[in-house]
């Protein structure tokens, strides 16, 4: 950390500033420029309480060295990490994930059929909602442990493995008893008890940017799941709230290279939330991919006009047929294979 003094501090401020540095067990190394003094904090960064320090006269402003998720950042690892999930690799591989099902899981036969057109066609692992976090209650809540039990039906019968969202810590032991990686949603990005919880989980947890949440707020996030133990966590783009109301959200792919720049996890982008608009999904998709991300999360429907969520954005198996082979020209153009 970095002090930075006033131009008018006097000596007997600044004397009680490295005073105060010192009470914290730390060493002050002093230099002095034109106008101002430059005092250098050496040692355990998170000894400090800085806010005091910050408003201590003669101060300026504080510059942190460190940055304040040391488990998340890409300097904990010097490289990018790799996350499993049920066996598919996601993050520091060539090969880039396409993640897909429907926003909700409504039955076994419509998660099933989804499932295995998706697997024919490239994806490597399969995504559904059996809780549902829902703007208005009287929307659809989705099946609960129903929709567990169909999704791993859907597994059986495809090999590929599941993501489903959990919205509440006390659901955990029963959607662990199904799932192969915990989803938490846009809503819950900050619900620090629920963070808290999926972070002494043994399953990897794919964390959604809150809508409202800056790429920092984002990985302060991710560090609490990693604090808590939990290596595997993968991050995941799906769009912000901006001024702009054309399109149900604005996808943030300027994310995407910082995030994978600022911390060692793999990113995710989910370009179905970031636009809402099924006709332009493809072509979103195809950007975040030249974006960098290490996978990709789209929502496939069989009938998305009669999808109980999310179906003026979900994109049909003929469509997502049509994508793919797209997606792997621009992902051998990036240097990346689908
Ligand atoms: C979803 O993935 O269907 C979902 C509800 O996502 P988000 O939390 O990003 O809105
Ligand atoms: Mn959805």
């Amino acid at each position: 950390m970095i002090i930075i003094t006033q131009p008018s501090a006097t000596e007997a401020q600044i004397d009680s500033i490295v005073a105060r540095v010192h009470e914290f067990g730390l060493d002050a190394q002093i230099s002095r420029g034109a106008s101002r003094v430059i005092i250098g904090v050496i040692g355990a960064e998170d000894l400090v309480r800085e806010k005091p320090l910050a408003a201590m006269p003669g101060v300026e402003a504080i510059v942190p060295v460190l940055k304040p998720y040391r488990l998340a950042s890409y300097d904990a690892r010097g490289k990018a990490s790799a996350v499993a999930v049920g066996g598919i690799m996601i993050g520091a591989t060539h090969d880039v994930a396409l993640i897909c099902g429907p926003c909700s899981v409504e039955s076994e036969d419509q998660i099933v059929s989804i499932a295995r057109k998706v697997k024919k066609m490239g994806a490597k692992l399969l995504r559904g909602g059996a809780f549902k976090p829902r703007t208005s209650p009287y929307s659809f809540q989705g099946l609960r442990e129903d929709g567990l039990r169909y999704l791993a039906e859907a597994r059986a019968q495809t090999g590929l493995p599941i993501i489903t969202e959990i919205m509440d810590a006390r659901d955990l032991p029963i959607v662990e008893r199904y799932a192969d990686c915990l989803q938490i949603g846009t809503r819950n990005m900050q619900n620090f008890t629920l963070l808290k919880e999926v972070g002494r989980s043994r399953l990897p947890v794919l964390l959604k940017r809150g809508f409202s949440a800056t790429i920092n707020d984002l990985i302060m996030s991710a560090e609490y799941i990693l604090s808590e133990g939990n290596p595997n966590v993968l991050l995941c783009e799906r769009g912000i709230r901006t001024f702009e109301t054309a399109t149900r959200y604005t996808l943030d792919l300027n994310a995407v290279p910082l995030l994978k720049s600022k911390t060692h996890l793999p990113v995710i982008v989910d370009p179905t939330h970031g636009i809402g608009l099924r006709d332009f999904v493809p072509r979103m998709s195809l950007a975040s991919l030249a974006a960098g991300a290490d996978a990709l999360l789209i929502e496939v429907h069989d009938s998305p006009d009669l999808a109980k969520s999310d179906g003026e954005q979900a994109i049909t198996p003929d469509t997502f047929a049509d994508l793919v082979p797209r997606l792997r020209a621009v992902a051998q153009a990036v240097g990346r294979a689908l």
